[in-house]
């Protein structure tokens, strides 16, 4: 089922949430073991991330760099078949521009169609580590509404592949949205235009970036209705649960910590101080949007559930 159809039929404030790929070497059963505990709160649709491969330079006998590529985690397609096989719940790939080209990407489509996987969170992707900009495949494509596009086109039966027909698609797609604006934008009005153009080119609905703040959350959908957006718009939240997320969480995701979140995580003294500030705080902002009656909330897992399932207990 698509999730626009989930969230149109909801009675009441929907639980997802994300998870990451493990490591390569691992098996699907560390991907169980981070799902099974949260199933209890009867998740509407588990999100599945996407990890671009990493470029490594080695040095060779004659001094002279050798570039190679290095995939660190397995691909989405064949983990959100076994997520919808196992529970029966809907699975959502997440699906980048960087990395591949345009037949690429009609290749994983229709992988994912033929898997029974109608729905997809479309994205840009970021630079990978060796690159200071966002550079897009030679053959693909620069941002997410290009993206989208090419989705919304094989939806109405727009293949690359000409020589024969194929059946349109009919996949449900999702963008992001950024309640404290995406970091490369000139500013959030421009932004907003950005995200509107995405929802023009057929995004069903909006799934938000993390935030600590919930104000933030509030004035974005503000700010998105006021110029014509119209579509669900999906909070994210990641409980914090180490003393390095403290630096690394606005530092990777742009994003702020309200002054009261950071005073309490400044008196931790270990870990586990910390994940309780996490649980706490996630409980709160829950509790505040889910009596906003917002459509879904949707939590950042990273693939440890005991913080997001600490505050499903008390929320859902
Ligand atoms: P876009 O919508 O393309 O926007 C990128 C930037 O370009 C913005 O600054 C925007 O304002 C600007 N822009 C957009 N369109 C245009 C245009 N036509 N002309 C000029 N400027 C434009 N990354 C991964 O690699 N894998 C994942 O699985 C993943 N999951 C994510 C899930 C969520 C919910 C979110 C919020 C982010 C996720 N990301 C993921 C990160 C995402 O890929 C990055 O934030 C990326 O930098 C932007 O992606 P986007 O789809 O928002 O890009």
């Amino acid at each position: 089922m698509k999730v626009i159809e989930h969230l149109n039929q909801a009675k009441s404030t929907l639980f997802s949430f994300e998870i990451l790929p493990p490591l390569k070497g691992k098996s699907i059963q560390s991907i169980f073991d981070g799902i099974d505990p949260l199933m209890e709160f009867k998740p509407k649709f588990i999100n599945v991330t996407y990890h671009r491969e990493e470029y490594v330079y080695k040095e060779r006998e004659n001094g002279l760099l050798e570039k190679s590529a290095i995939r660190k985690r397995p691909g989405t397609v064949g983990i959100c078949a076994a997520i919808m096989n196992k529970y029966q719940i809907d699975a959502v790939p997440h699906l980048i521009c960087g990395g591949f080209s345009r037949e690429e990407t009609e290749n994983a489509l229709i992988d994912l169609q033929f898997l029974g996987i109608d729905n997809v969170l479309a994205l840009r992707g970021d630079s990978i580590k060796t690159e200071s900009t966002f550079r897009p495949h030679p053959d693909g494509h620069a941002y997410a509404v290009d993206l989208i596009n090419q989705v919304q086109g094989m939806n109405q039966g727009n293949y690359m592949s000409e020589d024969y027909q194929l059946e349109p698609t009919d996949f449900c797609i999702g963008a992001a949205g950024y309640p404290e604006k995406h970091f490369e934008s000139m500013n959030l009005q421009t932004d907003l235009q950005y995200l509107k153009a995405k929802v023009d080119a057929g995004a069903s609905y909006i799934v938000t970036q993390m935030f600590f703040d919930n104000q933030k959350y509030f004035d974005f959908v503000d700010a998105c209705r006021a110029i014509g957006i119209n579509v669900p718009i999906i909070p994210g939240l990641k409980p914090i649960k180490t003393l390095q997320h403290a630096s690394f969480l606005p530092k990777f995701f742009h994003i702020d910590f309200p002054e009261e979140l950071s005073k309490e995580i400044v008196k931790c003294k270990d870990n586990k101080a910390v994940e309780q500030v996490g649980v706490e705080w996630g409980i709160h902002q829950s509790k505040e949007l889910k009596a906003k009656k917002v459509p879904c909330i949707h939590y950042y897992t990273m693939s440890k559930s005991s913080s997001v399932k600490a505050i499903a207990k008390e929320i859902f």
